[in-house]
């Protein structure tokens, strides 16, 4: 079997509100690039990818004289083809390849009759929980629906977990001074004294901040203290002197920087991310390594849509050491491009697809209606926030949002 043609195509997706982040914000929706690969047995395989709130298109345009003709079962030559990690250095390519792995994963299942599951080496369970993932939000245009205070992120907490049932709640935080974010933990803490906690200020404290932080959290029901800091040696730093687990999405993200982290032990939990990681596969690998080693793994979320979304759930279904909620951004969005539209939440928990390959397919009235929108509103800059014109932050940061 051939790849026969390849078809890039950037959506907007509305979300119910601008999520404010250390670095910004993703402005009231999400921009993705949906990538089909087409066979010469009329197959066609799904993937996504994000791009910092811009298309992906030129860039998997510029790939087609890689992928075409290539057999999607032929992984690890498409992994060398791609991303060879000597060439890497000049390409930058790891992201681009994992939703072609996703394709492909897709297409072998669609080929063979199974679910993407089966070809990791099968499910260890039927449904991935999920954390609540909070962010502050700016007011709407007219006011209302702000989270800010801690009144109300913990009504908004008390919202989603009504509404989809979780009982892992995470506060995305390095937006306000610590000192502000400290009392909205609390107040989550204090008011679901049964669900488990985590936070994560994607970097932004310094470490002796991050060490204050820490301390003054370690009797909350926490899961693990997400890169409160930058860096392997300043989480270690952090670790040393705090006494609840430490996990990261942004200093291990490949094999060479988990092996530094266990020969030099900073990070306990190693959050994986279907798209950093270069795709479902390398993640399978790396929870292969920390169940070696017994450091934790959870899942990561970039932001997705729903073919992303199933990279997770699969992932999630074949790693037996998954002992954490995962990551979405999911349940902010306000609709998705796959048929039947929005998988659900049970309990905090989404089904793992049991259809063949990843099990979702695309909407195409959906596709082309947020391909439109895209193509009206354009890309948004990830690393700015609009509320604040021409501000950018620090690392370690300083340049709090103000709490008024
Ligand atoms: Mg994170």
């Amino acid at each position: 079997m051939r790849i026969v043609d390849m078809r890039a195509t950037t959506v907007t997706v509305p979300l119910e509100g601008t999520i404010r982040h250390a670095n910004g914000a993703h402005w009231g929706r999400f921009v993705r690039t949906i990538v089909e690969l087409e066979t010469d047995e009329g197959i066609v395989g799904l993937g996504e990818m994000g791009g910092g709130g811009e298309s992906a298109e030129p860039a998997f345009r510029g790939l087609r004289k890689y992928v075409i003709g290539h057999d999607p079962f032929q992984l690890e030559e498409l992994r060398f083809k791609i991303c060879n990690p000597t060439a890497s250095l000049y390409n930058n390519r790891t992201q681009l390849h994992a939703a072609l792995e996703f394709a492909c994963l897709d297409i072998m299942g669609k080929k063979l009759g199974l679910p993407v599951y089966s070809l990791l080496g099968g499910k260890v369970r039927d449904r991935v929980p999920f954390a609540s993932y909070l962010f502050f939000r700016p007011p709407h245009e007219g006011g209302g629906g702000e989270v800010r205070t801690p009144d109300q992120l913990v009504a908004h907490c008390r919202e989603l977990k009504e509404r989809h049932g979780f009982t892992v709640h995470k506060l995305k935080g390095g937006v306000f001074h610590p000192d502000a974010e400290l009392e909205c933990y609390r107040a989550l803490a204090a008011a679901f004294p049964n669900d488990r906690l985590r936070y994560d200020p994607n970097a932004a404290l310094g470490v002796e901040q991050a060490i204050r932080f820490g301390q003054a959290i370690e009797g909350l029901n926490n899961d693990y203290f997400e890169d409160p800091t930058w860096g392997l040696h300043g989480m270690r730093r952090v670790r040393s002197m705090v006494r609840i687990p430490t996990a990261t999405n942004t200093v291990v993200v490949n094999f060479e920087q988990l092996a530094a982290n266990i020969l030099d032990h900073a990070v306990d939990v190693i959050l994986l991310d279907t798209t950093f990681w270069g795709g479902i596969r390398p993640c399978i690998k790396a929870a292969g390594v920390c169940e070696t080693f017994q450091i934790g793994i959870a899942v990561h979320s970039s932001g997705e849509l729903g073919v992303q979304l199933a990279t997770m759930l699969h992932l999630g279904a074949a790693v037996p050491n998954l002992t954490f909620a995962a990551d979405a951004h999911y349940h902010h969005l306000k609709d998705d491009v796959i048929v039947g539209g929005k998988l659900s939440y049970e309990d905090g928990a989404i089904r793992v697809p049991d259809r063949p390959g990843l099990g979702v397919e695309l909407d195409r009235e959906k596709l082309a209606e947020y391909a439109e929108l895209y193509r009206e509103l354009g890309g948004y800059p990830y690393d700015q926030d609009p509320t604040r014109p021409g501000w950018f932050p620090l690392v370690p940061n300083d340049r709090w949002a103000a709490n008024v």
